[in-house]
């Protein structure tokens, strides 16, 4: 075995070999062209950043006096690293600081809450701590108006859970969607399970946001009083965004003394005139009422 640039014959344990990727170098040539540092020792990283080098990309920057800066760059990899871990500190220093002066002027507004996520009547808004919400932006969104409320959906996971007393049995009976499936709507649907492991409600916001208020994350039997006051509040949180949400969308009013057949029963009455139903006096009456005039 011989350096690829000098000739020099390497032997395997006595002479440190820098292998690269079709050949290998000693390791003066090596140091010489910086594929490793001029240390007694060598780490892995130099040793895999030179196995990506050829002969020829060596053999050039041998002759050409230049010099490989692999251990610069991940210097400066690190160097990256820690200040992205510095600025993403601050961010969340920051998110914090300002989700906990949120939270107490919503507590302040005494705005109700589902778990975690808080609503203000007043301010018209949705507080979320961001790690209950799931963005598909990565932008630290702590608030959401009720106007960008779009839609609900309620979520109710079936669980196994066991009895206090006796056996221990797991409550498997009659799953409804199937070992993983989370059941959609199920307080509008006849629930065929013994237990629940969540129940949660999916808000989704204009601009593909969604976030998840959770009323319950642990396993609680459908008999319970537990979870009849969950369904209370569902229902009674659902009357909330549906009220929330018909308000996002007002259905347009129909217009008094609608245009379209207020024309339609002049028509009508004129006809009626023209056939001496009516008189002349009795139809200009009849006209003014229909007009409004
Ligand atoms: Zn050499």
């Amino acid at each position: 075995m011989k350096c690829a640039i000098c000739g020099k014959k390497l032997h395997v344990g006595l002479t440190t070999i820098i292998t690269l990727k079709d050949g290998v170098l000693c390791k003066k040539c090596a140091q010489q062209i910086n594929l490793i540092s001029s240390g007694l020792l060598h780490g892995v990283a130099e040793v895999k950043a030179a196995s990506t080098v050829t002969v020829v990309e060596a053999t050039d920057y041998f002759n050409n006096h230049k010099i490989f800066t692999f251990d610069q760059d991940r210097k400066q990899a690190k160097v990256e690293k820690k200040q992205q871990q510095v600025l993403e500190e601050q961010q969340r220093a920051e998110g914090a600081d300002k989700y906990d002066q949120l939270l107490s002027e919503f507590k302040e507004d005494k705005a109700w809450h589902v778990g975690k996520v808080y609503f203000d009547d007043k301010k018209q808004q949705v507080l979320v701590k961001k790690s209950t919400a799931e963005h598909l932006f990565n932008e630290p969104t702590l608030t959401f108006s009720y106007s960008d409320l779009e839609n609900y959906d309620v979520i109710e996971d079936p669980a196994t859970i066991e009895k206090k007393h006796g056996v221990g049995r797991s409550i498997v009976g009659g799953l409804v969607a199937g070992p993983t499936g989370a059941v959609l709507g199920a307080f509008s649907g006849n629930k065929s399970y013994d237990a629940v492991s969540k129940v949660a409600m999916v808000l989704y916001f204009k601009g593909n946001y969604h976030i998840e208020a959770t009323f319950l994350s642990n396993a609680t039997s459908t008999s319970s009083s537990t979870y009849a006051a969950v369904q209370r509040s569902v229902m009674q949180v659902s009357r909330d965004l549906d009220k929330i949400i018909a308000a996002n969308n007002p259905v347009e009013p129909a217009k008094p003394g609608n245009a379209h057949s207020s024309a339609d029963d002049l028509r009508e009455l004129k006809k009626l005139l023209d056939d001496g139903i009516l008189t002349e006096e009795e139809f200009a009456a009849k006209k003014k009422q229909i007009l409004g005039i």
